[in-house]
């Protein structure tokens, strides 16, 4: 049986700030996941552990009994979901979301860019509500934004600031992407890094690196390239590889000190999800997917991301 909550009904029940509830949720500490709307889930199990660590007795909240009243609610209210005109909708499903917003502007006193060219997450919020969304997916706003999440964090109604910044990125035509961002998510997609480095390339400065090494400073080194079974896996920025290729160094020579069993793929090395910030789910999904084939392929059990 499924418990499902909100992160703020949840820090309300165990007495704590919503954000020790996400604190827990990233850290594992709550093995929860993202369920529908703005809800987690977790095993009721999980639930009454956390209530006996608090002392507390636990009131039964399935997901099964949610979903019943939700939908009994839902027979009775006529909620119509935003959508735009190619009829993909830019809001998260729960269209009740941004109605939560109070307008009380603490969102853009967080923001380190509100002001810069009229940004305001509050107005981007309001706007979504209104329904707004091709102004919304015309507007600069969205693809000025760090996707910090700092507005969010302070958002005292929890509204999912940054998910709404990245679906409006999304929904733009990808042809009018900014042109940056939307060459590496192809190039990545096609050639396996956003640079398009070729795999021979890649290896044969892995090598020449390695040996650089082993003669300089950290005798026997060898660069590990798709070292089955190797403790962990290690993805790398192309950027370093194409333009500074020396500072991939300064971690082998730890690594090498630490005694680390590590390696590095030949294919699908990118550390880089330019998908991620191209609000594009489907790209952002396959690069993660090659890497998590490279942990299962080499038999890793640790993935050091470090971009
Ligand atoms: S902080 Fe949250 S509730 Fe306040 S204006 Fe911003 S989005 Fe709305
Ligand atoms: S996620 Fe964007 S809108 Fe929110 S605080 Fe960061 S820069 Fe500002």
């Amino acid at each position: 049986m499924m418990y499902e909550f909100k992160v703020s009904e949840m820090a309300e029940e165990f007495g704590v700030h919503r954000n020790t509830i996400r604190n827990w949720i990233n850290a594992g500490t709550l093995p929860a996941k993202e369920g529908p709307g703005r809800k987690y889930l977790m095993e009721f199990h999980e639930y009454e552990r956390l209530c006996k660590k608090f002392g507390r007795e636990p009131h039964l909240h399935s997901v099964d009994s949610v979903s019943n009243r939700a939908r009994e609610t839902l027979g009775e209210i006529d909620v119509e979901p935003l959508v735009i005109s190619g009829g993909k909708s830019v809001l998260p499903e729960d269209p009740s979301w941004a109605d939560e917003c109070l307008t009380c502007g603490t969102c853009a006193s967080a923001c380190p860019i509100s002001g810069v060219d009229g940004l305001d997450p509050r107005k981007i919020v309001r706007m979504a509500v209104l329904g707004m969304d091709k102004e919304l997916i015309e507007s600069s706003w969205p693809w000025k934004c760090t996707l910090c999440s700092k507005c969010e964090e302070s958002c005292p109604a929890n509204i999912q600031i940054t998910s709404l910044m990245r679906k409006i990125r999304g929904a733009r035509d990808r042809a009018r992407v900014p042109e940056p961002i939307h060459k590496s998510v192809t190039m990545c997609l096609e050639r396996g890094n956003n640079l398009g480095i070729p795999k021979e390339d890649f290896v044969f400065l892995c090598e020449d690196l390695g040996e650089e090494l082993a003669a300089d400073e950290c005798p026997g080194f060898k660069t590990p390239v798709d070292v089955h079974g190797a403790r962990v896996l290690i993805t790398v920025n192309s950027k370093a590889v194409f333009g500074e290729p020396d500072s991939l160094k300064w971690w082998w020579k730890i690594f090498w000190a630490a005694g680390e069993s590590w390696t590095l793929s030949s294919e699908y090395w990118e550390g880089v999800n330019w998908g991620l910030l191209s609000g594009d789910d489907e790209a952002m999904q396959t690069v993660v997917g090659r890497i998590v084939d490279n942990m299962k392929r080499l038999n890793c059990r640790v993935l050091l991301l470090p971009e």
